[in-house]
C-alpha cells in the first residue's frame, strides 16, 4: 500500500493475495467408516491432556505404565508421560507377532532393478534381535549412537529399530549426502558404530556408498579422531568394496553369528530415540533431537487418523527415504507402531521409465499414498498420459508433505491419482515437532486445494502479529504452536542455547516455526513460505508460495520459485525462477522466445494476484535447487539473484545445479 496508508504496526503480517474458494467434502461413505469422527475435536479440546493420554494407552503399549502425562516445569524442555517406560521396537515388531499377526506383511519390499522381498512381522523380529545382538557384540549398550548411511532397503529400517531395541540413538544420514557432511554429523554425535552399504541402486546403476565412510572417517589434519570403533556394511549391490581389518564387518556376518532372540531394553520415556538434521534449506542444519514415548504416540496417532488406516486391509506406502524425517515417522515408526502393511521402494520415480510409482501402486494394490509437492509436480511435468496407463483404483488417502502444495497440483493429484475421489490430506509439520501438527481429517474435514487447514485434534496451532497476537480470519503472520505436543523435539543435540534462541526467543513461552502463515475467512491456515524467505517490495510484505501457485497455474510453469533481491527503488524486487512444461522449454531457447514468455508470465502474475506482485525479472532455469528431501532451496538462489557467492549448499541433492544456473544466466540478456 502507499506511504499515506500504512497501518500502524512496524512490520504487517503477510498480505492476503490469493484467493482459492474450492472446496472438497468427504463422501458419505468414506466419513461413515473413519477411524477419526467429528467429535474427536471437541473430546481433545475438553481435556487435551487426557486425550493424549488415551493415545498414549491405546496406541503404544508400555512396560511400565506412566502415571504422569505433561511436565512443563523445565521449559522449553517437555517430559511426556515420563515415570513410563517402554521399548520402541517392541512396539513397532515384537507385539504384533504375540497379538498374532506374525504372518502380516510389514514390508514389500522393491528394489531399483526390479528385486522383491517380502517381510513379515515374524521375520521382522527375528531381523531386528539379531541386527541387535550384532550391535551388542560390537560394544553397542544403551545411551550410544550409531550413524545409519544406507539407501532405502530393509536393512535401513531394521538398522533403526535394532538401535531402539537395545536403547542406542540412531543419527541417519541422508545417503546421498557428500563424505564432508557425513563426517560433522559422526563428529557430532560422537558415534561408536557407522551402519552402511557397499552401495544402492539409483537412476538404473549400482552408486558406491562405503567410499564416503571411509573418508568420512579417515584422519584429517585439525580434526579430533573419529569415535566410530566399527563400520557395519551391508552388501546390497555386490561392488569391489576397500576393507579396513578389524572395524570394518559385513552385516550378513555379524547377523548370522547374532542370536534371534533379544529382549528389548526397557527404557524411560525420555530416553533420546534419535537424532535427526534438518534439511537446511534456511541455513546450517540443527540436530533434532526426540525422544521415545511421546514421539511414538504422536507418530501413531497421526498414522491412523490422518491416513484413516485400517491394518488388516490397507497398503500403505510413503515415498520418503529413511534420511528425512518422515521416513522416521511415516516409513519407520508411525505404520509398524500401528502394525501396517507398506510398500519400501530403493529407487527413482523414473527408472526404468516414468510410470514405475504408478506401477508399483497397481502391482501391491497401494491404497494410502503420501509424497511431497515436488514429486506430484514432476509427474505433472511428465503428462497425465504415464499414470493413467495404469490401474490406481485402490487409492483411497492421498498425502502431501514437505512444502506448501501449489493448488494447481493439488487438483492435478486429486483428478489424476485419486481419480477426483480419494480425499487428500496436505499434512503441515517439521523435523521439530516429529509428526504431523496440521492436516485435514480424511472424513471429516471438506479439504481445499493449498491449505493444510486445521490444528490436528491435541495440537494448538495459531498465527499471529509481531507482538504474538493472533490475527483475525483473514490476517496474516506468523505460525506459532502454542502449546507443548508429545513428539515436540527435546533440543538440538549439544546445544540448549541454540534451541532456545531459534525456537523460543522469538515469542515468549510459545513455538516459532519460522514458516509464515495466513488464515482464511473461515479460519483456516494457509502456509506461505519461510519468514526468511518472505519478501517485502514497497512495503509490501510477499508470500513466495503464493507467487509460485500463481506461476504454476499458468500452462507454461511446471515449476517455480521466488525470492526477494535488493532493489534500491522498492526495498526488495521479485525475481522468479521457472521450469517450462516440456514442450514449452524449446521456445525459451531464442531470445525473442524468453523474452515473450517472461512478459507472458509477468502479466499472468500480475493478473492472478496484483500488479505489486509482478516479478521484476523471470529466469528461465533447466533445474532448482532442493534439497534431498525436495524442497526448494530459496537462499541460494537469492544468493544468485543478488550476484553473491552461493552459500552453503551441502545438503543439496545434486550439487552441480547451481552451476548449470550460474551458467544460464551469464548468457548475455
Ligand atoms: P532447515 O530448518 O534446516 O531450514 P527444513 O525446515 O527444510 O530445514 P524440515 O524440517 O524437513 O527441514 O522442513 C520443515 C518445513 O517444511 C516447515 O517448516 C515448512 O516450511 C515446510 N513444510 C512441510 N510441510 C509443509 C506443508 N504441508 N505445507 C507447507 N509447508 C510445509
Ligand atoms: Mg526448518
Amino acid at each position: 500500500m502507499p506511504e499515506n496508508e500504512t497501518t500502524t504496526t512496524a512490520e504487517p503480517g503477510l498480505e492476503n493475495l490469493l484467493h482459492e474458494s474450492r472446496t472438497f467434502a468427504p463422501s458419505a461413505e468414506f466419513a461413515a467408516q473413519a477411524n477419526a469422527q467429528p467429535g474427536i475435536y471437541d473430546e481433545a479440546k475438553a481435556d487435551r491432556l487426557a486425550f493424549w493420554a488415551k493415545q498414549a494407552t491405546e496406541l503404544v503399549s508400555w512396560h511400565k505404565p506412566f502415571t504422569e502425562v505433561l511436565d512443563w516445569s523445565n521449559a522449553p524442555v517437555a517430559r511426556w508421560f515420563g515415570d513410563g517406560q517402554l521399548n520402541a521396537a517392541y512396539n513397532a515388531v515384537d507385539r504384533h507377532v504375540e497379538a498374532g499377526h506374525g504372518d502380516r506383511v510389514a514390508i514389500h519390499f522393491e528394489g531399483e532393478p526390479g528385486d522383491t522381498r517380502t517381510v513379515t512381522y515374524a521375520d521382522l523380529q527375528r531381523e531386528v534381535s539379531r541386527a541387535a545382538n550384532a550391535l551388542n557384540a560390537l560394544g553397542v549398550v544403551k545411551g550410544d549412537r550409531v550413524v545409519i548411511y544406507l539407501p532405502m532397503i530393509v536393512e535401513a529400517v531394521v538398522a533403526m529399530l535394532a538401535c531402539a531395541r537395545i536403547g542406542a540413538a540412531h543419527s541417519v544420514v541422508f545417503g546421498g549426502f557428500s563424505a564432508d557432511a557425513l563426517r560433522s554429523r559422526i563428529a557430532d554425535a560422537e558415534a561408536k558404530v557407522v551402519i552402511t552399504a557397499d552401495g544402492g541402486y539409483r537412476r538404473g546403476s549400482a552408486s558406491a556408498l562405503k567410499p564416503a565412510v571411509d573418508e568420512a572417517l579417515a584422519p584429517k589434519d585439525g580434526a579430533e579422531p573419529t569415535t566410530v570403533e566399527h563400520v557395519l556394511v551391508v552388501k546390497r549391490t555386490g561392488q569391489d568394496t576397500a576393507w579396513t581389518e578389524h572395524r570394518d564387518v559385513w552385516w550378513h556376518d555379524a547377523l548370522e553369528a547374532a542370536d534371534v532372540q533379544h529382549t528389548p531394553v526397557w527404557v524411560d520415556a525420555e530416553h533420546p530415540l534419535f537424532i535427526l538434521y534438518t534439511s537446511g534449506t534456511t541455513g546450517k542444519p540443527k540436530g533434532i533431537l526426540h525422544t521415545t514415548g511421546g514421539y511414538l504416540t504422536q507418530a501413531a496417532y497421526t498414522h491412523k487418523n490422518v491416513f484413516d488406516l485400517k491394518p488388516e486391509s490397507d497398503v500403505y506406502w510413503c515415498t520418503a527415504d529413511i534420511g528425512w524425517v518422515t521416513g522416521h515417522s511415516y516409513v519407520t515408526y508411525g505404520p509398524l507402531v500401528n502394525g501396517a502393511t507398506q510398500v519400501i521402494y530403493e529407487g527413482t520415480p523414473d527408472s526404468p521409465h516414468q510410470g514405475r510409482w504408478w506401477e508399483i501402486v497397481e502391482k501391491y494394490k497401494v491404497s494410502l499414498f503420501y509424497t511431497a509437492p515436488t514429486a506430484i509436480r514432476a509427474c505433472m511435468k511428465w503428462g497425465e498420459e504415464i499414470p493413467n496407463k495404469f490401474d490406481l483404483s485402490s487409492l483411497r488417502v492421498l498425502g502431501s508433505v514437505g512444502e506448501s502444495i501449489n493448488p494447481e497440483a493439488w487438483m492435478w493429484y486429486r483428478r489424476v491419482i485419486g481419480a477426483d475421489k480419494a480425499p487428500i490430506v496436505d499434512t503441515w509439520w517439521q523435523t521439530e515437532t516429529g509428526a504431523m501438527m496440521i492436516s485435514p481429517l480424511p472424513g471429516v474435514t471438506a479439504t481445499k486445494p493449498g491449505s493444510a487447514q486445521v490444528p490436528l485434534p491435541g495440537i494448538v496451532a495459531d498465527v499471529v502479529d509481531d507482538e504474538a497476537k493472533p490475527v483475525p480470519n483473514g490476517g496474516g503472520g506468523y505460525l506459532v504452536l502454542s502449546e507443548p505436543w508429545p513428539s515436540m523435539l527435546r533440543g538440538i543435540w549439544g546445544d540448549l542455547e541454540r534451541f532456545k534462541d531459534t525456537y523460543w526467543s522469538r515469542f515468549q513461552g510459545i513455538y516459532f516455526a519460522g514458516d509464515g502463515a495466513k488464515k482464511d475467512e473461515d479460519g483456516n491456515i494457509w502456509l506461505l513460505g519461510r519468514v526468511d524467505d518472505v519478501m517485502n517490495v514497497s512495503g509490501h510484505r510477499l508470500s513466495t508460495t503464493e507467487i509460485e501457485s500463481a506461476l504454476v497455474s499458468n500452462p507454461l510453469v511446471a515449476e517455480a520459485a521466488v525470492v526477494g533481491a535488493a532493489d534500491e527503488m522498492t526495498g526488495q524486487a521479485v525475481v522468479a525462477f521457472v521450469i517450462l512444461r516440456g514442450e514449452h522449454a524449446e521456445k525459451a531457447s531464442t531470445d525473442e522466445g524468453s523474452k515473450e514468455i517472461e512478459t507472458t508470465l509477468r502479466n499472468h502474475v500480475a493478473k492472478e494476484i496484483g500488479p505489486i506482485a509482478k516479478p521484476r525479472k523471470i529466469l528461465v532455469v533447466p533445474e532448482l535447487p532442493k534439497t534431498r528431501s525436495g524442497k526448494i532451496m530459496r537462499r541460494l538462489l537469492r544468493d544468485v539473484a543478488e550476484n553473491r557467492t552461493v552459500g552453503d549448499a551441502t545438503t543439496l541433492a545434486d550439487s552441480s545445479v547451481m552451476n548449470l544456473i550460474s551458467a544460464g544466466l551469464a548468457k548475455p540478456a
